[in-house]
């Protein structure tokens, strides 16, 4: 039933003691049985980039003290895994050295970057790559201590990047090959290579990071370099939930999705998988999966390439991006004008600020669209100060911004093309006495995305959840 080459992504938490590593090397070694190739990436230990990068600007800011700290913290919690995992004390003491000369240049780095007052991007990637650094050689040992023969591997080696620092593009053509050249000789002779997540390298070796949160990306580039059969994602939960379980207590694991859906998940602010992970893989039509390092039996959430067609009509799963503010520009002078739209958004792209959902009524009197409430005031006086002749002359009445608001999304492919959805969505809405204040459908139509009032989010994604009846867990 296995294929033959198996990538597993595991993230922070996964390996972010020494309990949730040995349950790392156990999946490893049980998966390693079945499969004759398996290729691990990893992501830092959980909070160790965030350390790093914080340790960075505060070395930057003029404080020391957070750099030293931080050295010291990085040091007893790597060294403190070590000792617990690794059994040999040639191993141990090798492991101790290489951590501490890690530790030493994440010292000296904050140095610089403190004796020169500034952390440029490249700067900042080479401490932030320090985590994966770290936690590819702890895991490899681990692993090779528990009888698994394994390779740690940094990834500087052959996910070769262009030179945007802190997110670097893929360079795939050449990434694809040195990945093959470096992996396939280790994979032949039955060694696990451990590399880093998160982390490439410029042609001329200077460190890059692909984004934060980007080692699923890079589980999904070598995964499409080799090619695997399947790609694996350990993370803490039972794969992807049908809502945030904190917020409804009947959320459950999704059994299958689509690429599409998945995707869509991932932009409505799902924290399931990097959204830039998917097309690597759909492109090579290699498996993938979401799974439970704390509930390995589970079989978690697998992603296929197409929807079922069973599966029309259904609803997914429900998502909210919290904490937004509706923008209106409105005016009887914008009807029919030309280009007061690109220029809206240009201003609001000006302040840096994404903009999650638009709709324009089709009486074009007025634009309305989503930013973070935290943008509101900068895209506010970015547009006002944009369209100051248009509010002299009244051709714009106002440009406002209202109350906060969530923006709640609905997913699931099939709901393409059957006709009934969106009315089963506004009736439980509407039964529940909820007001929905904006609507946009993806053109994609896998989603359907409503802006409710901050304080009816809750009531109104529990209504939509009722709407998800199938997929119950078995
Ligand atoms: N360690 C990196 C981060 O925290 C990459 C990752 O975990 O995916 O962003
Ligand atoms: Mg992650």
């Amino acid at each position: 039933m296995n294929g033959n080459t198996l990538v597993m992504k595991f993230g922070g938490t996964s390996v972010g003691s020494a309990e949730a590593m040995a349950q790392a090397v156990e999946i490893v070694r049980q998966a390693r049985q079945e499969w004759p190739r398996v290729v691990v990436v990893t992501s830092a230990l959980s909070g160790v980039t965030n350390l790093l990068l914080d340790s960075a600007s505060q070395a930057a800011a003029g404080n020391a003290q957070r750099f030293i700290g931080g050295a010291a913290e990085l040091k007893a919690l790597h060294t403190s895994i070590a000792e617990k995992l690794i059994a040999e004390a040639a191993a141990q003491a090798q492991m101790r050295s290489e951590i501490n000369l890690l530790v030493s240049e994440f010292t000296n780095l904050c140095h610089a970057i403190n004796v020169l007052g500034e952390a440029t991007p490249r700067a900042l990637d080479a401490v932030a790559s320090l985590g994966e650094r770290m936690s590819i050689r702890l895991l490899a040992a681990a692993l090779e201590s528990q009888g698994v023969a394994s390779r740690a591997i940094e990834s500087t080696l052959f996910v070769i990047t262009d030179n945007r620092f802190q997110s670097a593009h893929p360079n795939i053509e050449e990434t694809n090959l040195r990945t093959r050249q470096l992996l396939n000789p280790l994979l032949d002779q039955g060694i696990v290579p451990v590399s880093s997540g998160f982390i490439g390298a410029t042609r001329e070796g200077i460190t890059t990071t692909l984004g934060r949160g980007g080692s699923d990306y890079s589980a999904a580039l070598i995964g499409a370099a080799l090619p695997a059969d399947d790609v694996w994602i350990w993370t803490d939960v039972d794969g992807v939930m049908t809502a945030d379980p904190r917020m409804v207590p009947g959320a459950h694991t999704i059994s299958q999705l689509s690429y599409r859906e998945v995707a869509e998940l991932a932009y409505f602010g799902a924290k399931v998988l990097h959204p830039k992970s998917i097309r690597p893989v759909v492109e090579a039509g290699i498996g993938l999966r979401v799974c439970n390092t704390f509930n390995p039996n589970h079989p978690g959430t697998r992603i296929y390439t197409e929807v079922n067609h069973l599966e029309a009509g259904k609803i997914k799963a429900v998502t909210t991006i919290r904490k937004q503010v509706l923008v209106t520009i409105e005016g009887r002078g914008m009807l029919g004008v030309p280009g007061v739209a690109a220029r809206a958004f240009a201003a609001v792209a000006a302040t840096h600020t994404s903009v999650p959902l638009i709709t324009q009524a089709s009486s074009e009197q007025s634009i309305c669209f989503a930013v973070p409430s935290e943008s509101a005031k900068q895209v506010l006086d970015s547009l006002r100060s944009t369209f100051s002749l248009e509010l002299a002359s009244q051709d714009i009445d106002s440009i406002s911004a209202g109350e906060e608001v969530e923006i709640i999304t609905t997913v699931g492919a099939g709901m393409r093309a059957t006709p009934g959805v969106a009315g089963r969505i506004f009736s439980i809405l509407g039964a529940n006495q909820v007001n929905v204040i904006a609507i946009a459908q993806g053109s994609s139509e896998v989603s359907i995305s409503l802006v409710v009032d901050a304080r009816d989010a809750k009531a109104a994604v529990a209504a939509l959840h009722q709407l998800i009846t199938d997929d119950l867990p078995a």
